[in-house]
This record gives structure tokens, sequence and C-alpha cells, in this order.
């Protein structure tokens, strides 16, 4: 049990992100929903006392885990030190080098969540179930024309398929967190839309989304620096006027991605 661990070893938490997940039903499902065969390597992200680790450990070929307080490496190095199926990386997930691994299932800690995020999605892997934040799931599943809808989503939207799977109630924590969690499926896959250069993509968006609730022309204007275009006052008429009328919230992915590219094309003449 959970509880046991938690007592067997004096560990308390909450501080540092520390919520423990304790209830074995959604420990379980969590693990069902990643699907790990017997051949995979599994990433797992702030691997605390392991309640999690020990399950992938049963259904996955090697798993890695990641944890930064040295207590807590200590705990998981007394449960599982002489396993050879497990790698324990000491460090901070932001600066550790990620090996490669198939899928990545972890109880992320909240207040890193979309610096993990980001990075995640610069590396290669087939599946991702993460719980989060429920304000940040909703965050990173929303759709155009939604009070949700953000640089988050754009970016989780073009590198792969998002759904929220479960949304979590505080009492299955140990000690429970103020906010509501939910775990999120990330499928990712190449986008069905073009962008000619990925930076410039998501540059433009982040500064997009950095004025909300002005038109996309403003903020076309107002950045034509970061967007390298001197001749931004005039080169403005030639990009599709129904979109740049828009607020960023309204623009679909694929029309964010449809501005950027004519603007680079344009930066290069
Ligand atoms: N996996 C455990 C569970 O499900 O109960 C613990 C999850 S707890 C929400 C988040 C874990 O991430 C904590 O163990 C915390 O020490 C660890 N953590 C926090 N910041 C971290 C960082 N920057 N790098 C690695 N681990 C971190």
């Amino acid at each position: 049990m959970v509880y046991d661990i938690l007592r067997k070893y004096g560990i308390r938490g909450g501080y540092h992100d520390q919520h423990f997940l304790i209830d074995e039903r959604i420990l379980d499902r969590i693990v069902d929903a990643a699907d790990i065969k017997p051949h995979e390597t599994i990433l797992e992200i702030g691997a605390g006392i392991g309640n999690l680790t020990e399950r992938l450990m049963e259904k996955a070929g090697h798993v890695i885990a990641i944890e930064r307080d040295p207590e807590l490496i200590d705990v998981l190095i007394d449960r599982f030190g002489n396993l050879d199926k497990l790698t324990l990386i000491h460090g901070d997930v932001l600066k550790v080098e990620f090996p490669s691994f198939d899928k990545v299932v972890s109880n992320l800690p909240y207040s890193i969540s979309s610096e993990i995020t980001f990075k995640l999605f610069k590396h290669d892997f087939k599946l991702g179930i993460l719980m989060y934040q429920y304000e940040f799931a909703q965050r990173l599943v929303a759709h155009a024309n939604s009070k949700d809808y953000s640089r988050l989503s754009v970016n989780a939207h073009y590198f792969a398929d998002n759904s929220m799977i479960m949304k979590i109630p505080r009492g299955a924590f140990s000690p429970p967190p103020e906010v509501l969690s939910a775990v999120v499926e990330i499928k990712p896959r190449h986008a069905d839309f073009e962008v000619l250069d990925e930076k410039y993509f998501l540059d433009f968006v982040t500064a997009a989304f950095g004025q909300r609730r002005k038109k996309m022309r403003n903020s076309i204007i107002r950045n034509k620096q970061l967007l390298g275009i001197d001749d931004m006052k005039e080169f403005i008429h030639e990009l599709p006027q129904e979109l740049i009328d828009k607020r960023p919230e309204n623009l679909e992915p694929e029309q964010f991605a449809q501005l950027a590219n004519m603007m680079f094309r344009h930066k290069q003449e």
C-alpha cells in the first residue's frame, strides 16, 4: 500500500510539488492507459516514492526514472536499487538529457508542467500519459474559439493529438493538493499542415498570444522586428485579411501556420 511506503520512510511531502498519488485504482488506470509492451522503455519524471515506478516496472522492459529530491532518491534506491530494469537519474528534469524512450508516464511536478511539456515535444516518443493540474490540462487540449485556447494549445496541437482521459480528485493524493488534476494522453505525430520554419512559426504563435485581446493585424505590425519584415506596413495587405482581422484565440493552428509561412517566405525574398 502506498500509505505504508510513506509511513515506513517518514515521507510527508507537500512542498516542491510533492503530492503522492495514493489511490491504487487510479495508479492502475494510468498504467493501463499507457498500454505498455514488454520491450518498451518508459520514462518517468518525478518518481517520488516509486508508487507508479513499481507498476511501470511490472509491465515495461526498462524504466528510466528521474527524481530531484535526494531523500526520495534514497527511498527509490532502497526499494528498487538491486533491479536491472530501472535506471535512476538523480537530477532536475529540466537539466538532465533524456535517454531515448518509447513512452512517458508521469505524475508531473505541476509548477514546471509547461517547461517539461515543451522539452518533451523536442523528443521522439510514441505516447505520453501525464498527470497535470486540471486547468493546465484544459489549456493543453483546448481548441480554437474557446477561452482556454492558448500558445500551449497551438504548440501541443502542432506536435501531437492530445486528449484528457481522466479527471482526478484532490483526495487521490497525499497530502491533497489545492487544485484538481487530470491525466492527458499525448500521441505525437506529424502535423497535417505545412510549416516552412518551425522556430519562426512557434515564435509567431508566442508573440500573437502575448497580445491575446488584440487583433492579429496589430500584433503582426507591432512584432515586425521579431518577424524580420521591415516593410510590414505594406506587406500586411498581402496577408489574408479575414485571418488578420481575428484575435489569436480564433485562429486554427493551420491558420497560424499559413500566416507564418507567408511572412517567412517574404522575409527570405
Ligand atoms: N510519482 C510520484 C507519485 O505519483 O506519487 C510523485 C509525483 S509528485 C507530484 C512530483 C515529483 O517530482 C516529486 O517527487 C518531486 O520531488 C519531483 N520533482 C519536482 N521537481 C522536479 C525536478 N525539477 N526534476 C525532477 N523531479 C522533480
